[in-house]
């Protein structure tokens, strides 16, 4: 587990000021469940600091990835964001049908990525990678990418 007080000094080796909607977005990735939507972390991020706008949310998600603290996976059409975890790297498969987030182990990909590079000489950028379908779950209720269920059905198991 990466502790919040790394993530700062992280921001502060590379010059970012530590100002109040940086703490704050910092702390509610770092706290929250994985592949937080940023509709997510704004509402989380509004609550602990009235003044946070989404712009600034957007803005300062954007640095934390440039930065190298969290990941962006495309879940749907929305960006999701994640703490980035040495010692819990990991692909995604992402369900096209439910748009829910599963975890990948990296060794599942690596003989693909030798297979690349032996075969090809071709380096693949497989961190973080992400693969679309359809979950095992949609898949046994016999759902299809075409029928999209409502976004607002969608809602994640920490909304309560
Ligand atoms: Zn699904
Ligand atoms: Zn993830």
């Amino acid at each position: 587990m990466t502790s919040y007080e790394h993530l700062l000094q992280v921001l502060r080796d590379q010059g970012h000021r530590l100002t109040p909607q940086r703490l704050i977005v910092l702390r509610v990735v770092a706290e929250g469940h994985q592949h937080m939507g940023v509709d997510e972390v704004f509402r989380e991020a509004q609550a602990a600091y009235p003044f946070m706008d989404l712009a600034t949310v957007y803005r300062t998600l954007r640095l934390f990835k440039q930065v190298g603290l969290v990941t962006e996976v495309a879940i749907g059409d929305r960006l999701h964001y994640e703490l980035i975890q040495p010692d819990d790297r990991h692909h995604h498969m992402v369900c096209r049908v439910c748009h829910g987030a599963f975890n990948l182990s990296p060794h599942y990909l690596e003989e693909f990525n030798s297979t690349l590079v032996n075969e090809f000489g071709f380096v693949p950028d497989l961190d973080h990678f992400t693969i679309t379908g359809v979950c095992v779950n949609c898949r046994s209720e016999g759902r299809k990418p075409s029928d999209q269920i409502p976004k607002e059905v969608l809602t994640h198991e920490d909304h309560s």
